[in-house]
């Protein structure tokens, strides 16, 4: 486990130094009106560059915002390439054979009619993720169905449908109970009556059920959105709780009414009360998925009263804390909190059998830090002097002043690099900083954070690994 966290340590330091000698595929952020970028089955694609020995390619190419393996989605186009009027219209029907087989309005109108079914009569299909209407029970009746779906069961469906862990496109590591506790306890306490879940299914839902639980039988007043590209979650929900969204385009596969949801359920009571959790694949581009961001911000401050200018959209961001410099740079009002989310179904983001923190994963938010209580049974404390709570190891340096640790573990300092290091690490005087000890003082060894392989960072090598803001 420590050769791991150091790994992750690499990650950290790529994440927020240059990319001087470095080769990968990064983006290109260009918003240029005259030349929107193509569509690929996921709305529109990106823009990359190929980057070999820190320079980049003249030929950039567009491909798909959301999957990260060509086999999820096979676009590919170069930014200076004319398509045949032919070619186009083929990949106009292609995209559209990609959608849903069911309508947004069909979805619904099944849900509806399922929830008035007699429990006996409310069937899943596990092979292919779906509710069963009467109807449908011919088709399925070799496939593995399981019966006497109840209401608790229908308002989590994330319990319900596989993740899709194997996918690199959805990486869906659902939360623990208790990370999943601990988030919705906190949305409470802090007084917030909506929630725009962006790509976070199992924290949605799961408050009211608890609410509901917990008030007899006074509805919940808390409410949610969930905006996810899985499209198996729209059977379970009304169009006002779901829309089939890219979070790495800002693209609503349902068009412009599905827009008009987002923009009320954000806008409603003139924005008071909401605020965004999101909980990206941490395989996904930082750059794009901040442009996102800002454009839910934006369509959140339409809805504000004048003279609330300098109010902010109260968000969480969960992500690795090796992203750290790389968000702040894009919302320097963000803070990063000690709070170690866990995952269950995640075998490297839990908790050890020792009861060791492992995660590396962090939430990222413009709430003031002393406003978020973290746990004491789970190990965490008050810093006064930082006005925050840190995990109980991350120890106040009086030379940083500031409770310096990112990863759960006491840091050192070290009075060459003047500032507090992890406690793997050692001073080299021939690379001048601090680094592992074993490390290479050529240059930068930094393997994949999550097999440890050195060729790659994340996945194989062809894929996109790296990103940079180009403008
Ligand atoms: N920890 C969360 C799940 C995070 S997994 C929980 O417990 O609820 C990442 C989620 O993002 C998945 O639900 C996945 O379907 C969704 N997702 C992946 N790529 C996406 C994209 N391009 N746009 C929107 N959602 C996406
Ligand atoms: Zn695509
Ligand atoms: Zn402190
Ligand atoms: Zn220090
Ligand atoms: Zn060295």
């Amino acid at each position: 486990m420590a050769a791991l966290r150091d790994r992750l340590g690499d990650v950290e330091a790529e994440g927020s130094t240059s990319h001087q000698g470095s080769s990968g595929v990064e983006v290109v952020l260009h918003s240029d009106p005259a030349t929107p970028a193509p569509l690929c089955p996921h709305g529109p694609t990106l823009l990359f560059v190929k980057v070999s020995q820190g320079k980049e390619e003249t030929r950039r190419f567009y491909a798909c915002s959301a999957c990260r393996d060509r086999k999820d989605c096979s676009f590919f186009q170069w930014e200076d390439e004319k398509l045949s009027g032919a070619r186009l219209a083929a990949r106009e029907a292609h995209n559209r054979t990609c959608q849903p087989p069911l309508s947004r309005t069909k979805c619904v109108e099944r849900y509806l009619k399922f929830i008035e079914l007699p429990l006996s009569q409310r069937k899943f299909c596990q092979g292919c993720q779906q509710l069963l209407l009467p109807d449908d029970w011919e088709k399925h009746l070799e496939h593995q169905v399981v019966g006497d779906i109840s209401v608790t069961q229908l308002k989590r469906p994330s319990q319900l449908l596989y993740p899709l862990e194997n996918k690199k496109t959805n990486a869906q590591y659902l939360f623990a109970d208790r990370s999943c506790h601990f988030l919705i306890d906190l949305l409470s306490t802090l007084e917030f009556r909506r929630v725009l879940c962006v790509g976070t299914p199992s924290c949605f839902r799961l408050h009211e059920l608890i609410r509901l639980k917990a008030s007899g039988d006074k509805k919940s007043n808390i409410k949610s959105l969930l905006l996810d590209i899985d499209f198996r979650y729209s059977q379970f929900y009304v169009e006002d709780s779901f829309c089939h969204y890219n979070m790495f385009n800002h693209h609503f596969f349902d068009g412009k009414a599905a827009l008009e949801v987002c923009r009320t359920f954000l806008q409603e009571d003139k924005g008071e009360g909401v605020i965004m959790v999101t909980d990206p694949p941490f395989g996904g581009l930082v750059e794009p998925l901040a442009v996102t961001f800002k454009k839910l911000i934006a369509m959140w401050k339409e809805g504000q009263s004048q003279g609330n200018n300098h109010k902010e959209l109260p968000i969480f961001w969960i992500f690795p804390y090796f992203f750290e410099s790389r968000i702040c740079q894009f919302f320097p009002s963000f803070c990063m909190l000690d709070y170690q989310v866990d995952y269950d179904n995640h075998a490297l983001y839990k908790h050890g059998k020792t009861g060791r923190k492992q995660s590396p994963v962090r939430i990222f938010t413009n709430i003031p830090p002393n406003k978020i209580i973290l746990p004491v049974e789970e190990g965490y404390r008050f810093c006064p002097l930082c006005q925050r709570y840190v995990s109980l190891e991350n120890q106040h340096c009086e030379h940083c002043n500031s409770c310096t640790s990112k990863d759960g573990r006491k840091w050192n300092h070290c009075f060459l690099c003047k500032k507090c290091v992890k406690p793997s690490w050692i001073h080299c005087s021939i690379c001048n900083h601090c680094a592992l000890p074993d490390h290479s003082c050529e240059g930068p060894k930094d393997g994949c954070f999550i097999c440890g392989e050195l060729d790659h960072k994340r996945e194989p090598s062809e894929s996109r690994s790296k990103e940079k803001v180009i403008r």
